[in-house]
């Protein structure tokens, strides 16, 4: 399976980076050895001094699927869960300034924590999903998949016009404002419209 993050998907997030609002959707991926299931613990790497949280939803993928028009997007995913895209954000401005891939800061091991998945026809509409994150209790980010500048929709049919889309697949959607560093003994509780699915230290 792959995992594929979308960048700068909400104006106000974009924003706090200095990042201009893209013309269509900007994406990376990383590989499924980011994948940190089950609310186990996040341990700070060594090579990084300012690794940062982005909550974001994750869609996915329960079918194959290349140029897959928005119109039929809808049927490729069943089930939504939340993600944190962790971020080395000192090695990443050094490769941004350069010029130069960012794997590094956002593709190493255990970067992406991934929750259960809840299936979509629990929500009423899913271009309207409300999902917040709190560190040690306090509220830090919260959005709705309404703010998304390009939606789940959209990104999926643009995605695989490039990436032939498999079962299994996780898209993750991209963060709202409010990122920030993560320290040792940091809690963070992830909600989807108020169900709490990410619940993990960092050590
Ligand atoms: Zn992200």
């Amino acid at each position: 399976m792959k995992i594929i993050c979308i960048g700068r998907n909400y104006a106000d997030h974009a924003k706090e980076l200095n990042n201009q609002l893209p013309e269509n959707p900007v994406f990376f991926t990383k590989p499924d050895t980011c994948l940190l299931r089950n609310n186990q613990a996040f341990y700070l790497p060594d090579f990084s001094k300012d690794i940062h949280y982005e909550i974001e939803l994750v869609v996915k993928i329960n079918r194959i699927g290349k140029n897959i028009s928005a119109k039929f997007a809808s049927r490729y995913y069943e089930e939504i869960g939340l993600g944190i895209d962790f971020t080395a954000r000192d090695l990443q401005q050094k490769c941004k300034e350069k010029g130069l891939p960012w794997e590094i800061s956002k593709a190493f091991d255990h970067s992406a924590p991934v929750s259960q998945f809840i299936a979509k026809s629990e929500f009423e509409n899913i271009d309207d999903v409300n999902f917040h994150l709190e560190v040690n209790g306090e509220e830090k980010q919260r959005a709705s998949s309404a703010d998304m500048i390009f939606k789940i929709d959209e990104i999926i049919s643009y995605i695989s016009q490039f990436f032939t889309l498999k079962i299994g697949d996780l898209i993750y959607t991209g963060t709202p404002a409010g990122v920030g560093p993560v320290k040792i003994d940091d809690h963070l509780t992830g909600y989807l419209e108020g169900r709490k699915l990410l619940d993990f230290k960092v050590k």
